[in-house]
């Protein structure tokens, strides 16, 4: 039987990062998959979501053109040419990650994999036995045991739609819900919303959930908000989702963007002695190392921050402190995410409410304005830029966004905050004229503090 240094169980975002790693300071690598390579970011996470939000993106270019002189043009939207567009370029991104993998000297053993002991895992039958063994299976769409649910679809599923619902329901209020809405609503479906918070993107800052609400209210997306769907029901070809106040919502279809659950089952974690947490993710220390001394696990698998390059930085990191030698922890407060929204959020670093949670004084900054494009577009977007500050160290702790092109925008100001900037900075940097990004550097005047 082939002994490597590192068995990799999961070829996506973090798994084929860590495998590359390890395989460059010299270690024998295998890593198996069950599926297609490069795992949900993008089998059927960022990299299609990304791709249909252009989509929807167009109705409103289109639209929008007639107030810079275009005449209005009338265009037609077929949905099976997107996907079928989608499927290429991830048939294409598929063999771009094999070949990362064999350029790197990694074995791909194809199959499911299960470990049998700590050194152990048999990969579709076949023991495969490595010195170190790395969690990286990733995620699964979790949806609620409600009665009928299995009328509704999951956003796995979303991405092979045969036809695009003309009324949809999206029940949650988190990431996916949020995208999926400005998805489906831009390539012209009227979409409802049900989440059972107060508001939407929990978690986020609260001017940036309320700027968004508006927003996208704006564009006729429904909400309800504080409410459940209790059941779904087929009627003709419409399904039927019942809230827990009895109002029915007839849609085309019904997503479930409830959340995500780690992929841990079936893979012998008990049996090798892997410790989960009440939320059935790994347990992992602060370098991803298991209750077993010599098993890691990364990414979704681990429910810390779930997304794409915390996955990669996670895997990197695990390869260089097993076989470089060298420990490097991940600042988790200072994690740059984007909703892909229409218009979008970027935000890094502390919302205000956890700034002020934290007990020392907080200075707010604030502009909400109307984005230059829309003064001749007819649209009545508005955009929001929100720095939070420390007043004491006048460090720059938080940095929000919600408008077009908000996540590139936050992806480079991530950079200074990550250098730890303080306001005078932003107070010292040129303004890049006209841009909407350069509200950043022109705020002067701080928010009320509350009462
Ligand atoms: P994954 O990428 O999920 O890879 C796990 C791999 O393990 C899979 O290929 C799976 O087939 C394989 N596997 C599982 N079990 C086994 C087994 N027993 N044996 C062998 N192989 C196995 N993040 C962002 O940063 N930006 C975004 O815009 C973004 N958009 C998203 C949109 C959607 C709709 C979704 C669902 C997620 C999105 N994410 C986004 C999150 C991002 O996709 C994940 O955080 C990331 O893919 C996690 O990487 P991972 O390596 O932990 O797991
Ligand atoms: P989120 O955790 O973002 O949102 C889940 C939503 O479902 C919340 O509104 C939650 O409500 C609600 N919910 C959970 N359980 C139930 C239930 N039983 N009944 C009704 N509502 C429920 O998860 P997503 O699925 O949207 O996305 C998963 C993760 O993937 C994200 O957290 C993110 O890390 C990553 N991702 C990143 C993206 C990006 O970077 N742009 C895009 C998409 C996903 P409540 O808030 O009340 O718990």
């Amino acid at each position: 039987m082939e002994e490597f240094d590192l068995l990799v169980i999961g070829a996506g975002s973090g798994g084929v990062a860590a495998s590359r790693r390890a395989s460059l300071h010299g270690a024998r690598v295998a890593i198996a998959e069950s599926g297609a390579v490069g795992g949900t970011c993008i089998n059927r996470g960022c990299v299609p979501k990304k791709l249909f939000t252009y989509a929807a993106h167009y109705s409103e270019d289109f639209h929008e053109a007639a107030g810079f002189g275009w005449e209005e043009a009338k265009p037609s939207f077929r949905w099976p040419d997107l996907i079928a567009a989608k499927d290429r370029e991830i048939a294409r991104l598929n063999q771009v990650y094999e070949g990362l993998l064999s350029s790197g000297d990694v074995t791909l053993l194809r199959g499911r994999a299960r470990l049998v002991d700590g050194n152990t895992a048999e990969v579709d039958g076949d023991a495969v036995r490595a010195k170190h063994i790395l969690l990286a299976t990733g995620g699964r769409p979790f949806v609620p045991e409600i009665p009928g649910n299995e009328h509704g679809f999951n956003s796995d599923e979303a991405f092979h739609l045969r036809e695009m619902p003309k009324r949809v329901v999206i029940v949650g209020g988190g990431y996916i819900a949020i995208e999926f809405a400005s998805i489906f609503r831009g390539l012209g479906a009227a979409v409802t919303v049900v989440h059972r918070d107060t508001g939407i993107l929990r978690g986020f800052d609260a001017e940036v959930r309320s700027t968004l609400t508006d927003e996208l209210r704006k564009k006729d997306v429904a909400f309800r908000a504080g409410r459940s769907v209790r059941r779904l029901s087929r009627k003709g070809t419409a399904v039927i989702a019942t809230l827990d106040d009895n109002e029915n919502l007839s849609a085309d279809g019904v997503m479930f963007a409830t959340g995500r659950t780690p992929s841990a089952h079936n893979l012998g974690l008990e049996e090798a002695g892997v410790a989960l947490n009440e939320r059935g993710a790994v347990v992992v220390d602060a370098d991803s190392r298991t209750s077993v001394a010599n098993i890691f696990a990364i990414g979704d698998l681990t429910h810390r921050r779930n997304l794409t390059p915390v996955a990669i930085a996670e895997g990197r990191a695990v390869a260089d402190f097993v076989f470089g030698g060298t420990t490097r922890h991940l600042d988790y407060a200072m994690v740059p995410t984007a909703v892909f929204s229409l218009p979008a959020v970027g935000t890094i670093g502390l919302t205000e409410a956890e700034a002020r949670a934290r007990g020392g004084a907080v200075d707010i900054y604030t502009s909400s304005f109307r984005p230059l494009r829309h003064t001749l577009s007819g649209s009545d977007e508005r955009a929001l830029v929100k720095l939070v500050v420390d007043a004491v160290t006048d460090r720059v702790l938080g940095a929000h966004m919600v408008g077009a092109d908000a996540a590139e925008v936050i992806q480079s100001l991530a950079v200074a905050l990550t250098a730890g900037a303080t306001k005078a900075h932003f107070d010292a940097t040129l303004a890049l004229h006209p841009t909407a990004a350069e509200e950043f550097v022109l705020l002067r005047s701080k928010a009320a503090a509350p009462a």
